[in-house]
């Protein structure tokens, strides 16, 4: 059996950033599982089922269903990292401004198990500035952000945010 890797975050919504750092980190891991964190529950736009929904819409067709799996769990990562067996936690690393977050947050999973590392893949230049809550925020001022997430998640977001596509609402 080949390393896996969990790729875990808040994925509220799944954007293209992510969908490029899944098809990068599968030409390094034999297998990725893709785990929705439901702890942070409150402040998403999404319940964790639609995220896991959206993830396996977004990602089931354009990558191998053999080398992907779409979880979701509860608690630490690295306790969950460890029992799916996986030799790595993947991130991704946007601006500097993730650095000192990621730092940390790899630090306190190095302390709590040394077995399992953590890898870090700069964002595709493409994708640099995309994050769920940009895309979010965009969308629900009527941008059109079908460019910028998978197709599912494009219609997902449109069913919520009617405007959409009509640029910035006008004054009322
Ligand atoms: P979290 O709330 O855990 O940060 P996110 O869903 O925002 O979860 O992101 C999950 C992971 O994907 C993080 O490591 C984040 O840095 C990475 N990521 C998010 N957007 C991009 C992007 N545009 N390019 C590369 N990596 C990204």
């Amino acid at each position: 059996m080949g390393a896996s890797a969990v790729y875990p975050g808040s994925f509220d919504p799944p954007t293209l950033g992510h969908v490029s750092l899944v098809e990068r980190g599968l030409a390094i891991f034999d297998k990725l599982i893709v785990a929705v964190a439901t702890n942070p529950e409150k402040g998403c736009l999404f319940t964790a089922d639609e995220r896991v929904e959206l993830l396996s819409e977004s990602l089931l067709d354009r990558f191998p269903r053999s080398r992907i799996e779409i979880d979701r769990f509860e608690g630490l990562t690295i306790d969950y990292a460890r029992r799916k067996g996986a030799a790595a936690v993947l991130r991704g690393l946007r601006a500097t401004s993730d650095f000192e977050f990621e730092f940390r947050l790899a630090m306190m999973n190095r302390h709590l198990d040394k077995g399992i590392h953590s890898v870090f893949l700069m964002a595709d230049s493409q994708w640099f500035f995309i994050s769920s809550s940009t895309v979010k925020e965009a969308a629900s001022l009527g941008a059109d952000i079908s460019d910028l997430v998978p197709g599912p998640v494009a219609a997902r977001l449109k069913a919520k945010y009617p405007a959409i596509g009509r640029g910035a609402p006008g004054p009322r």
